[in-house]
């Protein structure tokens, strides 16, 4: 497709304003590529709290009242933009892309995005509510006509059934057509059937085959039935989430929308995650520098992390601390892989009882573990190139964002063979010298460790270790050809859009 498109693309997170996981980097990386491609992307997120007003100005755009369920709230909208450097085919994309954000004092004026120590937030159903139907109600103010409009996880599902069934035909978006993109099928945004007053959402959509989810309501589910097209970030997980083991629920549903679900690999943004430009690093290198330069940030992680700086394998992880991210298999492998020549750090927030196992870890290991527990994108950096291995052990995956990163920066993927990172990680081949990393199988700790020994043989072959960095280095996974992929997707989702309405 060669026309310019309108697009707004909307998500509940975007780095480098506000983040969680990987939907924050696809929800900047994507929007940017597009913008570089030389489409009109706006985005639209919550005006949360922890943005940080020193680092992204906000100028003011319009207000409006916005009732929802005979409550009228009054929806701020306010504009930042971020820097995008110019793409190659056109002038007007070294412009900045422009970030809306929805501002409610009642709803994002707290100190985290979906929950606080006592859990999800109670309110989270009317509060990404608010969000979508003030999103829509934005463009007529700010006069913007979006030919796509896309949706990113539960948080922003709601609205494809909004633009479809709630709002009249006089509206600015009636003819856009909608697209949705499951990051995360684990998480489908599951309320009481209550919610769907706070939603202002008629009874109607208690049923089956609406938003109806034995006996709550399941707003992922809107997301599902009422976009003109679907898609998820790898090819194995559009096909994993299929089947009752990964489906999480959804399984029936999405089989019968097989036809209109698509499957695109998420890139990441190598202005972002660069080892050569990364100002985190005590020394920056690329492909043909990493060996005399890659070991300054490995000490320089050892010494951060108050390991002893001697030239072991270092395995890193920078992970939410969750069930999906193989934890239960490490905790059961700990004892064994202790044994070896090796070094383990962790940088990871999440759940209290894998904090503990941590802690736990720490004092029997002192010497050769060590874990940070905390948010920080300056020890992620020093970690993505200060290790030799990265390891991702997950139990799904639907793209994963951290082992792409780990191979731009030389750091050789460990990876359980699911979702994206089946699709992107390739068993390393002594024989014929191709692969990127290494993978296993089966769930389980004796498959995990036994992965970790063969890849310890390799790392003690130098001449064979340096063909593998080399082969990550060069892996490719920048946005432009997914960002291409995406508009061939919106062209789909308005040739659709167009036969129905
Ligand atoms: P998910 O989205 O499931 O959390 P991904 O691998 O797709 O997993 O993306 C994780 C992203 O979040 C990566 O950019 C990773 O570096 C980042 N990340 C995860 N945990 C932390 C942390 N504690 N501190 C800094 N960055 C983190």
């Amino acid at each position: 497709m060669s026309e310019n498109l309108k697009i707004l693309f909307m998500s509940s997170e975007v780095h480098p304003l506000a983040k969680t996981g990987g939907l924050a980097d696809v929800s900047m990386a994507l929007p940017k590529a597009l913008h570089r491609l030389g489409h009109d992307v706006r985005i639209a997120m919550p005006c949360y709290r922890s943005i940080d007003r020193s680092k992204f100005e906000m100028e003011y755009v319009t207000d409006f009242p916005l009732k929802i369920n005979n409550f009228t709230h009054n929806c701020i909208i306010r504009k930042t933009g971020i820097k995008c450097s110019p793409g190659k085919k056109r002038a007007k994309a070294s412009q900045s892309l422009p970030i809306y954000l929805i501002d409610s004092y009642e709803y994002f004026d707290r100190d985290d995005l979906y929950s606080n120590e006592a859990g999800d937030y109670v309110d989270n159903a009317r509060r990404f509510g608010y969000f979508c139907r003030a999103a829509l109600e934005m463009l007529q103010k700010i006069d913007f006509e979006p030919d796509v409009i896309h949706l990113n996880d539960w948080q922003t599902a709601i609205t494809a059934l909004l633009t479809k069934r709630v709002y009249g035909d006089e509206r600015i978006f009636k003819n856009a057509a909608t697209v949705f993109t499951i990051h995360n099928l684990q998480y489908q945004g599951v309320f009481d059937m209550q919610s769907l007053v706070d939603l202002d959402l008629t009874w109607q959509y208690y049923s089956p085959e609406y938003l109806e989810y034995y006996g709550k309501i399941n707003l992922m589910k809107a997301g599902l039935i009422f976009s003109d097209v679907i898609n998820t970030v790898s090819e194995t997980y559009a096909s994993e989430i299929q089947s009752g083991a990964l489906g999480m629920g959804l399984e029936g549903l999405l089989s019968t929308k097989k036809s209109d679900l698509y499957a695109i690999t998420n890139g990441i943004d190598y202005d972002e995650w660069n080892p050569e430009t990364d100002p985190n690093l005590a020394e920056n290198y690329c492909a043909k520098t990493y060996m005399q330069k890659k070991p300054a940030c490995k000490r320089d992680l050892q010494k951060a992390c108050g390991l002893p700086e001697k030239d072991v394998p270092l395995i890193g992880m920078v992970s939410r601390l969750a069930d999906q991210k193989g934890l239960d298999i490490i905790e059961r492998a700990m004892p064994e892989l202790m044994k070896l020549d090796v070094q383990f750090v962790l940088l990871g927030t999440g759940e209290q009882r894998y904090i503990e196992m941590l802690y736990h870890f720490l004092k029997l290991y002192p010497e050769k573990c060590s874990f940070y527990l905390k948010f920080d994108a300056f020890v992620a950096s020093k970690i993505y190139a200060g290790s030799d291995f990265f390891l991702m052990p997950s139990k799904f995956e639907p793209c994963g964002t951290s082992q792409l990163i780990s191979l731009k920066y030389g750091t050789i993927p460990i990876v359980r063979a699911t979702g994206g990172l089946a699709d992107t990680i390739s068993g390393f081949d002594a024989r014929t010298q191709q692969g990127n990393g290494f993978s296993f199988t089966d769930y389980n700790e004796t498959a995990l460790l036994k992965c970790i020994e063969h890849a310890l043989v390799i790392y003690q072959n130098r001449q064979m270790w340096n063909v593998l960095v080399k082969n990550a280095m060069q892996c490719d996974y920048s946005w432009e050809a997914a960002a291409r992929k995406y508009v061939d997707l919106y062209a789909k989702a308005m040739a659709k859009h167009s036969i129905k309405f």
